[in-house]
């Protein structure tokens, strides 16, 4: 399809308009180099019009039909197709994450908006509960359902450009949910943002909904995402990345006279736990290559990136690990812009400083003009006794490395389980007589952990409808998932209508729907169809 070319322009309710404060470019992650156009900082006047249009827009789009929401979803899916080759070209620019990475991005953030569609279809999602009136218990009628809660500002990752970014999961679950959205672009891809905020408009124009339903800001530093979140017409933000950054808007949001829920998907060292068992009898050469795999995908950019791995001492473990080591160290890696490669090696710098860490393996950068996004991968070794009292060994460092850690024992696994933090994933690998040691690892891990993986690795989250990708703080804050269907949810409340003349109900509560959505009828459900 014709593409115009970019703007650097923010886009607010449809319109262009131009960014006349401050001015920063993206940069091209293979070779170093600015990227035109320029693009600048959202004023407060343009945070505030984005936010009125958002708010204008929602009081039409919360009362459309759900099929109407299902078209939109369908529409935005068929309009980041059409822009094919424009849009990979420039999010390879600026991420350097790779063409087939990219593909497989794309056709995740178009599955995403298609699923969304059937679901918000079908409709059960909202939960329609009904309660006829009791007269012998003197009850009233009591309904209630799911309701869109209202224009929501939406965070991306850098690392996610197309799945979590202007149309990555919060954005489609708001849309579904029957919300307007704000983004702030993120500014390691604000090209790749302009080209996804055209797909939206386009899409949203296309269905003759208001334009409003969806802006994009741009800003390079925190000011614009700090303020957007204290606009008190936003009612929910939806954040991936950083723990600071998620932490950061939190504390904004407390500081309003009005609290709403900040829905943060963080940073995360997803441990893998390999029972003595899972590695003997020489089981371990198999699991080295999907191991590298899921600590070099993305470059070890991955929120489910394996960053700690335990074992208890014993030969097959000692090979599995320098195995893995040599592998991840023996390669450069492109990072996805310049702060976070020098964040990297600054991290991996100091591990490799401290003295209990023994063994640190290092790929040299080679030649001299290298781009300022490449960094050499670097595996690290520590005891269990150090990581059991040093809570810095827990932190993510976001990049190509991982740290093994030695035990003496099921039992010092176990210790650590029980202290961790939240994290997104937990893997346990056992062998098949550990049954009672995985069991009594699996128990406590449920505690800390939204996903559980058995013999695999944490990487390659599916968008389904029992995904759970969030985890306890600090993976997350709050208790949905932001990946998959129930993550609609975090975008809408329910409402309960008591005591209502059939006609005044919303549509879903009436006696009789039209739709087979499953219903909880007086204590019985009612209803529903095969899952999409
Ligand atoms: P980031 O630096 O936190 O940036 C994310 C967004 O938040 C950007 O738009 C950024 O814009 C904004 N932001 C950051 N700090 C802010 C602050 N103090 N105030 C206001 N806005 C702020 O994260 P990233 O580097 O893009 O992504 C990497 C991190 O994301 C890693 O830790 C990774 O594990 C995590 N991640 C998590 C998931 C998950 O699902 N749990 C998925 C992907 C990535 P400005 O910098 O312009 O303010």
């Amino acid at each position: 399809m014709a593409t115009a070319p970019l703007t650097g322009r923010h886009w607010i309710a449809g319109i262009a308009v131009p960014a006349d404060q401050g001015s920063f470019r993206a940069t091209c992650a293979e070779t170093g180099t600015t990227l035109e156009p320029g693009f600048g900082e959202a004023t407060i006047a343009q945070i505030t019009a984005a936010c009125v249009a958002a708010e204008r827009a929602f009081e039409e789009y919360r009362r459309v039909t759900p099929e109407v929401r299902a078209a939109l979803l369908e529409a935005i899916a068929d309009e980041i197709i059409a822009v094919d080759e424009y849009l990979l070209e420039r999010c390879q620019q600026e991420t350097a994450l790779g063409r087939e990475r990219l593909l497989f991005e794309r056709q995740r953030t178009v599955h995403q908006a298609r699923l969304f569609a059937q679901v918000v279809r079908e409709g059960s999602w909202a939960e329609p509960r009904l309660d006829h009136a009791n007269s012998e218990r003197n009850a009233p009628d009591c309904r209630s359902v799911w309701l869109p809660i209202g224009p929501v500002a939406v965070f991306g990752a850098s690392n996610f450009p197309l799945a979590i970014s202007v149309v990555g999961n919060d954005t489609i679950a708001a849309l579904a949910a029957g919300c307007s959205v704000v983004v702030k672009a993120h500014p390691g891809h604000p090209g790749t943002c302009e080209i996804l905020a055209g797909c939206l408009n386009r899409a949203i124009a296309r269905c003759g909904l208001a334009p409003g339903l969806f802006s994009l800001l741009h800003g390079a530093g925190h000011e614009v995402g700090q303020r957007l979140v204290q606009d008190l017409r936003i009612q929910a933000v939806g954040f991936t990345g950083s723990l600071a950054g998620g932490r950061a808007l939190f504390d904004a949001v407390s500081r309003r006279p009005q609290l709403i829920p900040v829905y943060a998907e963080m940073g995360s060292v997803n441990p893998i736990f390999f029972l003595p068992q899972a590695l003997q009898e020489n089981r371990w050469p198999p699991w080295v290559a999907p191991l590298v795999g899921s600590i070099t995908a993305g470059s070890g950019q991955m929120c489910t990136q394996p960053g700690l791995v335990l074992g208890t001492t014993d030969p097959a473990w000692h090979a599995l690990r320098r195995s893995v080591s040599d592998k991840v160290s023996a390669h450069n890696y492109t990072l996805l812009h310049p702060g976070i490669a020098a964040s990297f090696r600054r991290s991996t710098a100091h591990r490799a400083s401290q003295n209990w860490l023994s063994e640190p393996t290092s790929a040299v950068v080679a030649g001299e003009s290298v781009s300022p996004c490449q960094v050499a991968g670097a595996v690290f070794q520590t005891s269990a006794v150090e990581l059991l009292r040093n809570s810095e060994l827990e932190e993510e460092v976001f990049g190509p490395t991982t740290l093994f850690v030695d035990c003496d024992s099921v039992d010092q696994m176990l210790a650590y389980a029980r202290q961790m933090k939240g994290s997104l994933t937990a893997s346990v690998f056992a062998g098949p007589d550990e049954t009672e040691s995985a069991r009594q690892l699996i128990d406590v891990l449920q505690t800390k952990v939204g996903r559980i993986i058995c013999n695999g690795f944490p990487t390659g989250v599916q968008v389904n409808h029992a995904m759970m990708h969030g985890g306890p703080y600090p993976a997350a804050i709050g208790n949905f998932t932001s990946i998959g269907t129930g993550s609609i949810k975090r975008f809408a409340r329910p409402v309960c209508f008591q005591n209502f003349p059939e006609r005044w109900l919303p549509e879903s509560l009436r006696d009789q729907i039209e739709n087979s959505t499953l219903r909880l009828i007086d204590g019985k459900f009612v209803g529903g169809s095969a899952a999409p």
